[in-house]
Parts: structure tokens; C-alpha cells; sequence
């Protein structure tokens, strides 16, 4: 008799419910366990290129499907991958590792593509270096071919995706109608993989232990069904689980339709205190439907996006073209671009950055700027001109001190200066910062003055407050944002805004819990901004409190001893709202 399946728990990151065949996505593409070598070397090779021509022409097919889709760009990444997996030096040097060493195909091939890699590193010109990336890809894509490990670009059927980890290269290119779902063993709330999940609305629950075994033991064809709200995951479920959760996606949907019923509806609190909700998106593509949920604009504009998955850094007029597609979807309201934040979980390969110990606390975002002046002077020159089109706010992430401000003032004279120079036509932008390290709240004074806005970036100003890694499972009790001591910063930062008599507003992943909302809105926060999916619960949740509640909240959240406490104050009246609500 079939059991119930295995429950397993994890943290919530993407609201929705999936439910579909598990694709698992490993990190090590090819593992060590499924590279057996034949006794037979001529078999072997035989297997290493038919592995390699056929990986080739799924290569062509991935680049005209990506250019039917309007992506000439990025086709070309892979029709430059099918001529590596063609490439017969490096087939050659993979026979020869087959033939001097008795090892498998896949082994061959990952250490023929490693070793032309390193030689490709070895080269002076930025540019071929970045190449080494590709061929390691096509390497581990040609044994992934050989060992039956599923191909995360592809992913040939619907399915719901398992594994470690999930690069956010790989979050933002797998084809979004086929992708049922996201568990991950590892992973956190505010990885990136979580926030594009939330994004593109992909259910999706991380942090999940024991669900690889669980996986792997259920065998090849098991079906997982996923709860991105709850957090609950059930590998092989039996008839009945899967009822229920078809009932939940069936609810799920109708409270999406919700959403879209109550975007008209204003965000203000029962004694009337109006809160403005924005959104948070990856690409221009979004924006329509945040402005369909009824956000008053974008409230941050990732646009490390842009940069993702591609040759080069996208030019002046490609930037041009995503930021004006955001500013029309919002007609009149304003668009806020963030400037390039790359490092930490957001590498890019064509950049080259050197590794460092502990990227997060290294030379990522403005502090770039130094070196890589030209990266955003281009993003610069290009919100410029989209401002042409409409209402655009710039503002610079990982802002430390005063002297980060200085810098960026700096870029944004020379990129209008230099637009004013080659009189090329251009709108203004209003310039502002991320405050998201917490020597930022603390120096606040120094340079808020200068600058007209300030948004608060509460995901990484909690990992640099509380010192846990914001991707590390393992460091989930340190992940909630209504922790008291971030509270504190969050309230000195809307005085240090008042004192300089300019708009604060929220960015981080705390402003779209609608239960962190009301905690916000209570600290004094007037403008929030967060996934677009969050607009509806984050709206209702407003317009069932009182201010004035809230305020006598938060000040005596601001003593509470954990952020248990503090999330019970809230939640309390955010149930009492919606069963009076319901009531009603
Ligand atoms: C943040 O740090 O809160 C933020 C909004 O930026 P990101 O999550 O992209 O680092
Ligand atoms: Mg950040």
C-alpha cells in the first residue's frame, strides 16, 4: 500500500503552491557516483562523442528558441556554446584523458574543458577570459548528458525543481511555463533564487532538510508537491495529499484574482494614514504586472538582471530601452533604478572579478566604482535619458559613509556632463541611496542632506547587523527582520530622513510580510516596496490596522528581547483585523 509520501518543512519563500515530477538541479553537475568508466576505452569514446554532438545541437536549438523569444543577445551565448561543444581540441584532449587514464567520459571531458579553461584564464584580454566560464559550462553540460543529469536550462516537462542550491543565473533563465516549483536544501528567504521566484510568482520553499535523500530514495519518476507559503514540502505524496494540494492551487489562483480585484483600492489604515506601495523588480518585463497589482512605481529596479547571462555588459542604449519599457508600464509614477550591485551571490563572469575570502564584505556594488568606473557611468547616462520618458530615481547600493555618497555624486555630474556635452537629449533623475550596512544608519547625518531620497535595504542590513550570512540555512533563526535590533535602526533611520527633510521608504524583503509591514509602517516608514505579489496581502494588512495601534506597537517592540516577540505583537492584530474583516 502507498504511504502519505515524506513531509518535510522549510522556510516559505515564494507564495503559491506547486505540485509536479522533481527535477533535481545538482551543484556539482556531474556527481562522483554516477562516472562509472566502461572496461571497454572505444566504447567510451564513442559515448563521450555522440554526448558531445548531441549537447551541440540541443545547444542550436536552446539559441533559436531563445531568439524566437526576442533575445537575440543571449542566443548568441549559445550558439558560441554549441561551437565549443563542437570544438574538436577539445574533444581530442578528452579522448586522450580516456586513453591515458582508463577514466569515464563525463571525468574526461569536465577535465579536457578544465584544462583549456585554465589556459584561456591564463590570457591577457579581459574578454577571452571570460570565455574560460563558457567552457566549463559546455563541459559540465556534455557530462551532464553522459551521467542522465537533467539539464537545468531545458528542463525539457513541467516540473517542480530540487536541489542544493539554485544559481540566480539559472533562476532567471529557466523557462518560466515549465517551472512548477522550487525546493531547495540550502538556500535562504533573500537569496537571490528566492527573489526571482517571488518575481516571475514560482512557488518556492528553501532551507528544506533531508529533501535530496528523501528525493533520491523515492526514486526516478517521484512527483513533490510544494507549499510556498506554509513551507511545507511532501516528496511521493499519496492520492490524498495530492487532492489537497491541488485544492490549495486552486485557492491560491483565486486569491491571485483577489489581488487584482483590490489593486484599486487604497493602502490607508482604518484612522487614515496613507502608506504608498511600490514594487520591487528584476525586469522591465515585471513591471506591468506590479502596475496591474496597483504599485505606484518601483520602489528598486535590480537591474544586476541585466547583466546576467550574457558575453558583455549590456550597452547604453540596451539599458535605455529596459529602464523606458519600466517607465512607461508606470505612466506619470516614478521608476527607481538601482545602480549595479554585483559580488557576493551575484557574480558575473565577463566582469572577472578576482575571488576574495568574504565577498559579501568585499569590493561589490559602488565600491566598484573605482576600478569599473565605466559600468556605471553607462547605467547612469541611460537613466538619464529614459527620464525623457518619464519620472526616474537613481540610487547607489551598498552606500557606507559620506565619502561613498561623494563618489557617487561625482559619477552622476560626469554622466550629465558628458550626456550635455555630445548634446544628446535627456530627462533628470533624483538621486538617493540604499541604506542597507548599518555604519550607513549610524553616520546617517553626515550625508542624507545631500542627497533626495533613502531606501532601506533591510535584507543586508540584517546579515551585517546580526553577522549571518543571508544565504545560510543553517542560520535561519537569525533570518527574521523584525529581530528588535534591526528595528532600532530602522526607526533611527526615518528620524535621520526627517531630520533632513527627505522620503525614506523600504526595499528589503520586509516590506512585502504583511505582519514586517505593519511593524514598519508603526516605526514611521511611509513608503514600502516589495515583490509584486506581495502588494495584495501587504494592501489588506494595511487597511485592517490602526496606526495609531501600530505606533504603541512598535515602540515597545523596539525593547522586546527577540523576533518571536516582536512578530507575535503584530500578528495578533493582524488576525483580529481579518477575522473583524470577516466578520464585517
Ligand atoms: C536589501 O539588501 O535589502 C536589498 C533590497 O537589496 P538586495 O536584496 O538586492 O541585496
Ligand atoms: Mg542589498
Amino acid at each position: 500500500m502507498k504511504t502519505a509520501g515524506t513531509l518535510l518543512h522549510g522556510v516559505a519563500a515564494a507564495a503559491g503552491v506547486g505540485f509536479g515530477p522533481a527535477r533535481e538541479i545538482a551543484r556539482d553537475p556531474v556527481p562522483a557516483a554516477r562516472r562509472v568508466a566502461s572496461a571497454d576505452v572505444a566504447a567510451e569514446i564513442a559515448l563521450l562523442r555522440d554526448a558531445a554532438r548531441s549537447a551541440s545541437m540541443e545547444l542550436r536549438t536552446m539559441a533559436r528558441a531563445v531568439r524566437a523569444d526576442g533575445h537575440a543577445d543571449e542566443a548568441a551565448i549559445f550558439v558560441a556554446h554549441a561551437a565549443i561543444a563542437a570544438d574538436p581540441a577539445i574533444i581530442d584532449g578528452a579522448v586522450a584523458e580516456i586513453q591515458a587514464r582508463g577514466v569515464d567520459a563525463a571525468t574526461a571531458i569536465v577535465a579536457a574543458t578544465s584544462a583549456a579553461a585554465a589556459q584561456i584564464e591564463g590570457l591577457s584580454d579581459e574578454l577571452l577570459r571570460a570565455r574560460a566560464a563558457d567552457v566549463r559550462d559546455v563541459g559540465d553540460r556534455i557530462a551532464r548528458t553522459l551521467v542522465g543529469v537533467v539539464e537545468a536550462e531545458l528542463l525539457p516537462e513541467p516540473a517542480v525543481i530540487v536541489g542544493e542550491d539554485l544559481a540566480p543565473s539559472l533562476a532567471a533563465t529557466l523557462p518560466r511555463e515549465r517551472l512548477l516549483g522550487i525546493a531547495l536544501e540550502g538556500s535562504s528567504a533573500t537569496a537571490h533564487a528566492a527573489i526571482l521566484a517571488r518575481a516571475y510568482g514560482i512557488p518556492a520553499v528553501v532551507g528544506v532538510a533531508g529533501l535530496l535523500a528523501a528525493v533520491r530514495a523515492a526514486g526516478p519518476a517521484v512527483h513533490v508537491a510544494i507549499d510556498g507559503s506554509s513551507g511545507e514540502v511532501i516528496v511521493d505524496p499519496d492520492p490524498v495529499s495530492r487532492d489537497r494540494f491541488r485544492d490549495r492551487m486552486a485557492s491560491a489562483e483565486s486569491a491571485r484574482r483577489r489581488d487584482v480585484d483590490d489593486a484599486g483600492l487604497a493602502p490607508e489604515t482604518l484612522d487614515g494614514l496613507a502608506i504608498t506601495l511600490l514594487a520591487n523588480i528584476g525586469t522591465p518585463a515585471e513591471a506591468g504586472t506590479a502596475a496591474a497589482l496597483g504599485a505606484r512605481g518601483v520602489g528598486l529596479f535590480r537591474t544586476e538582471f541585466l547583466f546576467l547571462e550574457r558575453p558583455s555588459p549590456p550597452s547604453e542604449d540596451e539599458q535605455v530601452d529596459a529602464y523606458r519599457q519600466a517607465v512607461e508600464a508606470f505612466g506619470g509614477n516614478p521608476v527607481t533604478i538601482r545602480l549595479l550591485d554585483v559580488g557576493g551571490d551575484k557574480p558575473i563572469p565577463y566582469l572577472a572579478l578576482p575571488p576574495e575570502d568574504n565577498p559579501f564584505l568585499g569590493v561589490r556594488a559602488l565600491r566598484l566604482a573605482g576600478d569599473r568606473p565605466e559600468l556605471f557611468l553607462t547605467q547612469l547616462r541611460a537613466a538619464y535619458r529614459a527620464a525623457a520618458s518619464g519620472p526616474v530615481k537613481v540610487m547607489a547600493p551598498m552606500v557606507a559613509d559620506a565619502s561613498d555618497v561623494a563618489t557617487l555624486l561625482e559619477l552622476v555630474a560626469e554622466a550629465r556632463v558628458g550626456l550635455d556635452h555630445d548634446s544628446v537629449p535627456r530627462g533628470e533623475i533624483s538621486i538617493g541611496v540604499m541604506v542597507e550596512i548599518p555604519s550607513a544608519v549610524l553616520a546617517a547625518d553626515s550625508f542624507l542632506g545631500e542627497v533626495a531620497f533613502a531606501s532601506l535595504g533591510t535584507n543586508d542590513l540584517l546579515q551585517y547587523t546580526i553577522a549571518a550570512d543571508r544565504g545560510n540555512a543553517a542560520l535561519r533563526r537569525y533570518h527574521d527582520p523584525l529581530h528588535p535590533a534591526l528595528l532600532r535602526l530602522v526607526r533611527l533611520s526615518v528620524e535621520a530622513a526627517d531630520r533632513a527633510g527627505i522620503e525614506l521608504s523600504v526595499c528589503g524583503e520586509m516590506a512585502g510580510d504583511p505582519i514586517a509591514a505593519l511593524a514598519l509602517v508603526g516605526l514611521g516608514v511611509r513608503q514600502l516596496s516589495m515583490t509584486p505579489s506581495s502588494l495584495g496581502p501587504v494592501r489588506r494588512a494595511i487597511r485592517s490596522a490602526d496606526a495609531s495601534v501600530l505606533e504603541r506597537l512598535a515602540l515597545a517592540a523596539l525593547t522586546d528581547a527577540s523576533a518571536e516577540g516582536v512578530r507575535a505583537r503584530f500578528a495578533a492584530v493582524a488576525v483580529s483585523a481579518d477575522s473583524a474583516r470577516r466578520g464585517s
